[in-house]
């Protein structure tokens, strides 16, 4: 037996960047993070672009990501996947989940949803006004049955998280009005289809991940490990993002940026290693690689690479 075969579950994890502006300091410490957790594992390293949202997705933005990624030399395995060629693949889902007569149509409209909303832990929560109609609507979005258990996992880094949907966030959206798939069907089938081990990723999705398991659950996949990294704010409090005005990762300070990365992530680059190249401080950075040093939260973090307006 080769050493490959000899272990049967072998770490596979995956980036998963929504191509909605090109990779700035947040999604480069994701994008760290995962990598550097996959390749201390011995295991392999996905690139999945999450453009299931087309109407959001920015011209060229998936594009400039892989250039990035690559130019930083963190380089993926296999071919890179993208949602918006996977449609067939989550109707394959929703018409499992619809044999469990778990789905229903909902035809409200924001105004009726806001109105008749209750306070769930992640904003307003769908009361389920469309859940007893028993409406042979085909149009309108397709929502999904939650109930009162309560789904937990214990985090790598959050420690123990549960949650007990129906109060907590509420019957919720597989596929929206105009047909577009939702995120927490589309991130559920792509792990398990792409046979994803380990998801490591900002913890601004901490409080999605029991949705995720409870679509698992029922579809039948198995039940993935989850690692929820500090997410980057600005001065604000606020998630870096495009609409924050997060500017792009600088190619031209490569190993500068890379090494704050790191910083921001507990670990210790020493200072010197800001003259070096990408080659020694990947072999610096898989070398030294501790997860134990990870904060939980790092809103103390100065970040540079913030404009303000
Ligand atoms: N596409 C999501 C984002 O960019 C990440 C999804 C995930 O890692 O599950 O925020
Ligand atoms: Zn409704």
């Amino acid at each position: 037996m080769t050493k490959n075969n000899s272990k049967t579950i072998r770490y596979r994890g995956r980036f998963a960047p929504s191509p909605t502006g090109q990779l700035h300091f947040g999604s480069l410490v994701a994008a760290v993070g995962s990598y550097l957790e996959a390749k201390t594992h011995g295991g392999e390293w996905f690139v999945r672009i999450e453009n299931v949202d087309t109407p959001r997705e920015v011209l060229g933005a998936s594009n400039d990501i892989l250039r990035t990624l690559e130019y930083l030399g963190m380089n993926w395995d296999g071919g890179v996947v993208y949602q918006s060629q996977r449609g067939a693949l989550y109707q394959e889902a929703i018409h499992s989940l619809t044999q469990l007569k778990l789905t229903y149509p909902c035809t409200c409209t924001r105004k009726e949803i806001l109105d008749s909303s209750i306070m769930g832990i992640i904003g307003p929560i769908y009361s389920g006004t469309c859940r007893q109609a028993q409406t042979s609507h085909k149009t309108g979005a397709l929502r999904i049955r939650t109930d009162d258990r309560s789904i937990w996992f214990e985090d790598a880094i959050q420690g123990h998280v549960a949650q007990h949907l129906e109060s907590d966030t509420g019957d919720f959206v597989l596929r929206r009005a105009d047909g577009v798939f939702a995120y927490q069907l589309a991130v559920v089938v792509d792990d398990a289809v792409q046979n994803i081990t380990h998801v490591v990723r900002g913890e601004d999705l901490l409080g999605s991940t029991p949705r995720q398991i409870y679509l698992q659950q029922l579809l039948g996949y198995p039940v993935l490990n989850y690692m929820h990294l500090p997410v980057v704010t600005n001065r604000d409090g606020k998630k870096l993002s495009k609409q924050t005005f997060a500017t792009s990762v600088d190619l031209s300070k490569a190993v500068p940026q890379l090494m704050t990365a790191l910083y921001f992530l507990g670990q210790t680059p020493p200072v010197e290693m800001l003259k070096s190249d990408l080659s020694t401080f990947w072999q610096w950075a898989l070398g030294n690689w501790q997860v134990t040093q990870i904060p939980r939260s790092n809103h103390d973090f100065i970040d540079g690479s913030t404009q303000e307006k």
